[in-house]
């Protein structure tokens, strides 16, 4: 012992060791005691520090081992330990190593019917039993069978050691070889009885902590799969289910409902997904990819599903520790450019796609209201206003264009895809009123029927004229009929067809219920107790469609999604009013279940309905947080009233007993799945109704509202072309649009102007799932073709470069985030692919024209949507920020940065009411090396190159806290993204200077917030 000599705890930890009578051993024992009871538990760990563990073990030994050991002594020595034991965290190494353990078992065995001494022991053999070793140790020398002894039915007699025993029994479980010993010895079932005994024996409930003991100890248990097993088959779900029923009618029984509730998840058996195989309903064959055979998809893709996040999904809350470990801290990697990954030569094939440098204006001279030719229909319309143009109630053949293609090939095939809803009613001959019901099954089985237009839709359509902006549902059928699927869609959603207009309401966020999830738990787990009341009955099967004639007569629900957007693949009916449904896996993949868009029909009015999603991957969900689906009702539409709006109750979302089969060979876990569930109350009965993860946006309507846009536009002022960027996989045309003002007139002067504004590349919809971003981008391409002032303004400053959607075949068949190679596309931007991801290849080919004609775009956005955040944010790049952020020790002062990047966020979070700048990121993360925003920031040198995430769920923030996003607010955000790149003008002379020194004193008037390093 060094130092100044021995404290005063030190002598007294020796004493105590050489004491040889019981007196002064119970002297010093005493006043041990109370130095540690007066002090805090700093006392005790000095005491630990000191070696005071050991001297008490030493004590016990010495005492245990004397041929008639006094408990009068014993029993404050072992309470001693027990209080020191507990914070040191070696005790049961300590207590092996004294040759303290097996003797405490002993001591315990000899003293059974000493209440006082027994329970002194049970303590500490409580406390040693927290190394998993010495439990071990223990239970190989029988420490399971002496608990379990004292453990009894309901007692009224010495309830203490009963609780001791309990406590120490579900310590010794800590060891996994204590836990199969017990399940092996049948305690599974004996505790089970015991938990029921207690539970119908305590009406007083004076015995909450013994039952609440004997549910951990069934906790531990369970952790072994036999455990969960051995639960099942001794009819412990429904002993568990009962007793927790009778737990929720008392107050202050929480902590036994969750913990047995917890039990009853852990147990419930694991299921498989009722389908025959996990991969999509849908396969495509991809072009030089032979040999992708679905069976043979890697097994890392799986592996890695966990750790999957979207651009837009990671959790930096959760998440931080990973983020900064993903941050890119490679200068190299950060600064340098790559070299183009193609030949230049390959470039000169994009120039086509700047018809604003080539167009030579000869109808600027020549006729001064003159039209270009893809403006006549504008006129067919009658007059340009600003309000909406609908059908005049003529044949269809005089409304259009000689031009406008692809509705003249529909004339000539009134049957054929798309054409469905035109045949609606086509049976109800004269009659005047249209029934939701009528019209579904008319349209659904109008394959070949209808070859006259029927009177009835014509009226309703005549009727329905005016009624939704920019929308055209005959625009809408013939652009439909273009559009590939992977399936051949023959029917229209009502809602696309038809048209959604917000309601004239905003909807706040869901109120959650209270206990919502246990009570749906419980119901799920009362399919396995009561298996006789369930229907278990396919009305919908995507690769049985069989299954649906059964369901025509019955009183179940019909599904059908065998239309564009539309992702169900299957329905169960499982009790009357509840069903569950499968979503379809991504073309050629085998996961990412999230969208989904289904019609529903054939309901009663007045009852809730429950849906369940049963497939659904993700860990957690807004719709846990106040997000409800939406849902479209024909007969409202039909009222006047077409919107979706937000539907449903008791929604929440948990993990469910399915999982995904482990395949042979594979070695890895079934992948566990979640469930969505939401209850529907319809307002009519026979209605035809839609529910959908978001409000859908398709690649028809996306069609459509160019051809409307292109009607509403004064050509004098705007210049608009729509232009094909290339074809997809399946054959779709991937639009690009180009939008400026008109130059004033020929001059040089003028023309000169016009072909040098900077331009504006904006793209959306590269993740199918995404339809917020749709209307988004609907918001930014009706404003910027609009009258408003800031708009003009707009054109007059910039030519826009617009891809709406970079991935319409995931869009049309329905998938969440993949195109038809089951690739994310938001990841090949590093490398695309020239077959597999051509508007990838494409847009990125038309970056590399424009930077090689020093036109380089101001500023790049990728629009998105999120599913785990609220409010509207940017994501930008910026290496000083990640820098901070990883910590790094590089010194980044002499880096020069332009700070740019910062401004229009800021300038959105003060005009944009659903924008919140603290949710925005600058940090550049490897995982995110491929993607839109670095490539296009790193590879072009855009300073202000964005992903723009809108919720899927609401805000919780400005204006529009406290309320779901609607598609009104998402148009207003993609007009308010377009104001913020006027106010952006004004900094118009930083362009084209990428690196400049920092601060740039000019940077707007807020710049106090540019070197905020760490304010998000
Ligand atoms: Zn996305």
């Amino acid at each position: 012992m060094a130092g100044p000599g021995p404290s005063g705890l030190e002598v007294l930890l020796s004493t105590l060791q050489d004491a040889s009578d019981s007196e002064s051993t119970l002297n010093i024992l005493n006043v041990l005691d109370e130095l540690l009871s007066a002090g805090t538990d700093r006392r005790i760990h000095y005491m630990i520090k000191k070696g005071g563990s050991e001297a008490l073990l030493r004590t016990l030994v010495n005492t245990g081992c004397s041929p008639s050991p006094s408990s009068t002594i014993l029993v404050p020595l072992l309470h001693l330990l027990t209080k020191v034991g507990h914070r040191d965290k070696k005790i049961g190494h300590k207590a092996e190593k004294a040759g303290a353990v097996l003797l405490l078992l002993d001591l315990l065995r000899q003293s059974l019917s000493d209440v006082k001494m027994a329970v002194a022991c049970l303590w500490l053999l409580r406390v040693y039993a927290s190394c998993v070793s010495t439990a071990a140790l223990l239970g190989k020398n029988g420490a399971l069978e002496v608990q379990f002894m004292l453990i009894a039915p309901h007692t009224k007699k010495h309830t203490r050691m009963v609780k001791a025993a309990i406590d120490a029994l579900a310590a010794l479980l800590n060891s996994k070889w204590n836990c199969r010993r017990a399940v092996s010895q049948g305690y599974v079932s004996s505790l089970l009885n015991m938990y029921e005994d207690w539970h119908s024996n305590d009406a007083e409930n004076k015995h909450i902590p013994i039952r609440r003991a004997l549910l951990h100890c069934l906790r531990h248990l369970t952790n072994l799969p036999a455990g969960r097993r051995a639960l099942e088959q001794d009819g412990g779900m429904e002993i568990l289910f009962r007793t927790t029923q009778a737990c929720l009618a008392s107050r202050g029984l929480e902590s036994l409902a969750k913990s047995a509730t917890q039990i009853m998840r852990k147990c419930y058996p694991k299921q498989p997904l009722p389908l025959r195989s996990d991969r999509s309903t849908y396969s495509f064959p991809l072009p030089g990819c032979p040999t992708l055979n679905p069976e043979s998809a890697p097994t890392s893709e799986d592996d890695n599903l966990e750790e999957e996040s979207d651009e837009e999904d990671t959790e930096i809350d959760d998440l931080d520790r990973e983020e900064d470990d993903d941050l890119e801290t490679d200068l190299t990697k950060l600064r340098t450019r790559p070299e183009p990954d193609r030949p230049l030569e390959e470039l000169g094939q994009y120039a086509r796609l700047c018809p604003e440098l080539h167009y030579d204006f000869q109808d600027l001279d020549s006729d001064p209201d003159g039209e270009e030719s893809s403006d006549e229909d504008g006129f067919l319309y009658g007059d340009a206003g600003p309000g909406p143009r609908f059908f005049s109630g003529g044949r269809r053949e005089d409304q259009r264009s000689p031009g406008s293609k692809p509705v003249s090939e529909n004339q000539g095939d009134p049957g054929g895809e798309g054409s469905g809803p035109s045949q609606a009613g086509s049976s109800g001959g004269p009659e005047p009123q249209l029934n939701p019901r009528d019209f579904h099954s008319q349209y659904l089985s109008s394959g070949t029927a209808g070859h006259e237009i029927p009177s009835m839709i014509e009226r309703l359509l005549e009727k329905h004229r005016g009624c939704i902006p920019s929308h055209d549902p005959r625009i809408y059928t013939s652009t439909a009929a273009n559009t590939k699927s992977i399936a051949g869609y023959s029917v229209l959603a009502f809602p696309d067809f038809w048209g959604h207009l917000p309601p004239p309401y905003r909807q706040p966020m869901a109120q959650r219920r209270q206990g919502v999830q246990r009570s749906k738990v419980f119901e799920d787990i009362q399919r396995l107790l009561s298996p006789a009341d369930v229907v278990d009955k396919v009305v919908f099967d995507l690769e049985a469609p069989s299954s649906q004639d059964t369901v025509e007569d019955s009183d179940s629900l019909r599904f059908y999604s065998k239309f564009e957007s539309g992702n169900l693949r299957k329905a169960i009916q499982v009790r009357s009013y509840e069903y569950d449904m499968i979503l379809n896996s991504d073309v050629n993949c085998s996961h990412y279940h999230h969208w989904f868009y289904f019609e529903v029909s054939g309901m009663k009015a007045g009852v809730p309905y429950r849906f369940n999603i049963i497939n659904c991957e993700k860990a957690n969900s807004q719709f846990n947080y106040g997000m409800q689906p939406v849902l479209y009702s024909v007969r409202e539409a039909l009222e006047g009233n077409p919107h979706w709006v937000r539907a449903g109750s008791d929604i929440c979302y948990y993990k469910n007993h399915f999982s995904q089969s482990s395949l042979p060979g594979r070695g890895q876990k079934g992948r566990t799945y979640y469930t969505l569930t939401f209850s529907v109350t319809f307002q009519h009965s026979e209605d035809v109704c839609y529910l959908a993860y978001h409000y859908p946006y398709t690649y028809s309507a996306l069609q459509m509202q160019l051809q409307c846009l292109q009607r509403t536009l004064d050509p004098l002022k705007v210049f608009f072309q729509q232009q094909t960027l290339c074809e997809t996989l399946a054959g779709n045309p991937c639009p690009i649009i180009t939008i400026t003002a008109q130059p004033p007139s020929r001059s040089w002067n003028h023309l000169h102007q016009f072909r040098n504004r900077p331009c504006v590349l904006l793209t959306a919809r590269v993740h199918p799932g995404e339809s917020n971003a749709s209307w988004v981008m609907k918001g930014t391409l009706e404003f910027l073709c609009s009258s408003h002032p800031v708009a003009e303004s707009l054109r007059d400053a910039y030519i826009f470069k617009i891809i709406p959607m970079l991935n319409p075949d995931g869009v049309i068949n329905g998938t969440h985030r993949c195109s038809l190679s089951g690739e994310d596309l938001n990841r090949q931007w590093m490398k695309p692919d020239l077959k597999l991801s051509p508007t990838i290849y494409h847009a990125k080919g038309f970056l590399y024209y424009l930077n090689s004609i020093g036109r380089t775009p101001l500023v790049f956005c990728d629009y998105h949507g999120h599913s785990r955040k609220k409010n509207v944010f940017l994501y930008g790049c910026s290496i000083k920020e990640t820098f901070w952020q990883s910590g790094s020790t590089v010194n980044t002062v002499a880096l020069k940065e332009d700070p740019g990047y910062r401004t229009l966020p800021k300038i959105l979070d003060k005009i944009a009411p659903a924008f919140a700048f603290q949710s925005c990121s600058f940090l550049v993360e490897k995982s995110r090396a491929s993607t839109a925003r670095v490539v296009v920031w790193r590879e072009m040198g855009v300073v202000r190159s964005y992903t723009m995430e809108s919720t899927y769920c609401g805000c919780d923030q400005g204006l529009y806290k406290g309320l779901q996003i609607g598609t009104q607010e998402l148009e207003e955000m993609g007009s308010k993204l377009c104001q913020g790149l006027l106010a952006l003008k004004r900094n118009s002379l930083l362009y084209s200077k990428l690196i400049i020194p920092a601060p740039a004193p000019g940077e707007l008037s807020d710049n106090r917030l540019d070197h905020k390093p760490n304010s998000i």
